[in-house]
């Protein structure tokens, strides 16, 4: 499985989803991540890589799913966990971090739920999108939380337990998991904490890092 993921990288540091050849900063996560997780990253350039990342950002603080695209918040996560995983958030100013999380601060609208782009309806898988990379550099307190749990546990079924994208809606299991995930970065009670780089239990992470000597 190494191999194949790493033989997706191409020549610029991104990576394909494919051999179809579609290319997407998700796909450079998903490599990236997965690389990590099987101490592979030395089968890849990640020079490269995060040079491909850079290129992804934008002038208002976003990233973009390829150079020049328009900013979002799931690419804002992807590109700041793959900077995060590959050790180099470093390459990022104080400033340019600050630009980032007040585009993403920017994402809670009057509900108290976070949408990705602006003007978009909010929607609770947004509370991993935006929350892990303000957690990624320590700015959890730029968005109003309370709002955002009780945003979140409103769109709890009451009956099935599951999470929808918002009150009222069908719950599901994409939105379930990142509802909880969610409510972990928030400090919800009994909830296991998460990490905000992989997206799995924190308590695994001390294992992958001293796994993985190159995170
Ligand atoms: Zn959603």
């Amino acid at each position: 499985m190494d191999l194949v993921v790493a033989s997706l990288q191409l020549e610029d540091g991104s990576f394909q989803g494919d051999q179809y050849g579609e290319i997407d900063s998700r796909f450079v996560f998903t490599a990236i991540q997965t690389l990590s997780l099987l101490d592979r990253l030395s089968l890849i350039n990640t020079d490269k890589t995060v040079e491909w990342i850079l290129r992804c950002k934008n002038f208002d603080g976003g990233f973009g799913l390829v150079p020049g695209a328009e900013s979002h918040a799931a690419q804002i996560f992807v590109c700041v966990g793959t900077l995060s995983i590959l050790n180099k958030l470093d390459l990022l100013s104080a400033e340019e971090k600050d630009t980032t999380c007040w585009w993403l601060a920017e994402r809670q609208t009057k509900s108290g739920g976070l949408n990705g782009r602006p003007e978009k309806l909010p929607d609770v898988c947004y509370s991993w999108w935006v929350l892990s990379a303000l957690a990624i550099f320590k700015r959890l307190d730029w968005i109003d939380g309370d709002k955002l749990r009780a945003f979140i546990l409103a769109a709890q079924n009451e009956d099935d337990g599951g999470i929808a994208d918002r009150e009222g809606d069908e719950a599901d299991v994409f939105h379930t998991i990142f509802g909880i995930a969610g409510l972990s970065l928030l400090g919800y009670e009994d909830l296991e904490l998460i990490d905000p780089t992989y997206c799995l239990p924190a308590k695994m992470i001390p294992r992958i890092k001293n796994f993985n000597k190159s995170y």
